[in-house]
């Protein structure tokens, strides 16, 4: 007897949570088809616009002439490729740690590594807005979790405190750069807390590589913390273009992870595409820092620009949200938007909490000042007076 969906879909539907995706022809960039209408797109995680570059591509095209399509194995089988351990050669360099391990994404990253790290007779202590994939990593894991409000780290110290004399061991996980609300973790101060209470610090940089820091090497560089954070774990798929992820750090954490990281160990490793991908943005962001100056221009003047109109927008970084509530006000206006030639995606629960339906509008570096400002323009002609915060 087959399930019965239907009640299940419409009450999706009637609690204005549908969702359905849209076809994007060609690649993206600055400018790309959605089913068939040509928009400016304001809403990839593309950064550094490197997603398209030709270089990037030609990386991809190399590691699939040398190394076929496919790697044909787990890593511990036979899928150990020569280019997955130059990637992680390099992206060890890039961190500035001992090692670095790949995963096949964000996801596979924050689930494989959080329960290898902790079990049940632990401790985990989350930012209350950290990524999906975190928090399915700390469910996994039967850890005890304590969940600390958004950038809170007075009240992270209290959990920590109530928690001084209990055994186990204690990890701190945050997003560096927030992805929904474009902010940064407060890294400076949650560092002394964690330590004084003995706690390991994990860090999530999927959005904040290739943003902050030197070259684009995070937000735990930005803030010259490597020595304090243990566990750096990064994507390929955003500013670096590719897909995949990564984590970086020491030695004995990736010899932990090679054998007890069930997501990094029971499945088909990376693609030599992405691989040979990755490699050739990681070339980019070390020979040309003035693509991510120009991010941070064209972040500036989108955000000066949606002030001006009396727009306030979430956040510090090219990640530009703008709260407006309901979920149904959130997708008429990414609709209006979208009939004015921008495609700005409505983020709705549970990507984001209940009652702060949002526009997340995101610049990179293929745009031009003309378009930001003009994706500012449009803003302020369909939302009309402020109305959010
Ligand atoms: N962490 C964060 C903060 C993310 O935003 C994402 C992806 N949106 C992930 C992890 C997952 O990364 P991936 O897309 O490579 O699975």
């Amino acid at each position: 007897m087959p399930i019965d969906l239907k009640p299940i879909l419409e009450k999706i539907r009637a609690s204005g949570l549908w969702r359905s995706l849209r076809r994007v022809d060609g690649p993206t960039g600055a400018e790309y088809a959605i089913d068939g209408k040509t928009v400016l797109g304001f809403c990839s995680n593309d950064y550094l616009g490197l997603a398209a570059d030709p270089r990037v591509r030609a990386g991809a095209i190399r590691a699939v002439e040398q190394y076929g399509a496919g790697s044909g194995g787990s890593r511990l089988i036979s899928g150990n490729l020569a280019i997955h351990e130059e990637l992680e050669a390099r992206l060890a360099a890039f961190k500035g740690t001992q090692a670095a391990l790949l995963y096949n994404s964000g996801y596979h990253a924050n689930i494989g590594i959080i329960t290898a790290l902790v079990g049940p007779d632990d401790h985990i202590y989350s930012d209350a807005l950290n990524h999906a994939s975190l928090i399915d990593g700390c469910r996994l894991s039967r850890a005890t979790v304590r969940v600390y409000r958004h950038g809170d780290v007075q009240h992270l110290s209290d959990l920590l405190a109530a928690d001084a004399d209990k055994p186990g061991k204690k990890l701190v996980v945050t997003d560096s750069l927030f992805s929904m609300d474009g902010d940064l973790a407060p890294l400076p101060e949650i560092v002394p807390v964690a330590h004084k209470y003995g706690a390991e610090i994990m860090v999530d940089e999927a959005h904040g590589t290739g943003v902050f820091g030197k070259n684009g090497r995070g937000v735990v560089d930005h803030f010259n913390l490597r020595w304090a954070v243990g566990v750096q774990m990064g994507t390929l798929g955003k500013s670096l273009g590719s897909f995949g992820a990564y984590v970086a750090g020491r030695r004995e954490l990736i010899d932990l992870l090679v054998n007890r990281s069930r997501s990094f160990i029971f499945t088909t490793a990376l693609p030599p595409a992405a691989a040979g991908a990755a490699l050739a943005s990681l070339d980019i962001l070390e020979q040309e820092p003035q693509r991510i100056a120009k991010l941070w221009q064209l972040t500036a003047a989108y955000r000066a620009a949606l002030r001006k109109a009396g727009h306030r927008a979430l956040g510090e970084s090219p990640i530009v949200p703008l709260v407006l509530g309901a979920p149904e006000e959130a997708v008429a206006a990414s609709q209006r938007l979208f009939e004015r030639g921008y495609h700005m995606q409505a983020i709705r629960p549970p990507t984001v909490p209940e009652g702060t339906s949002r526009l997340r509008t995101t610049v990179t570096a293929a745009h031009t000042e003309a378009q930001v400002l003009g994706a500012a323009q449009a803003i302020a002609d369909v939302l009309g007076a402020p109305r959010h915060s």
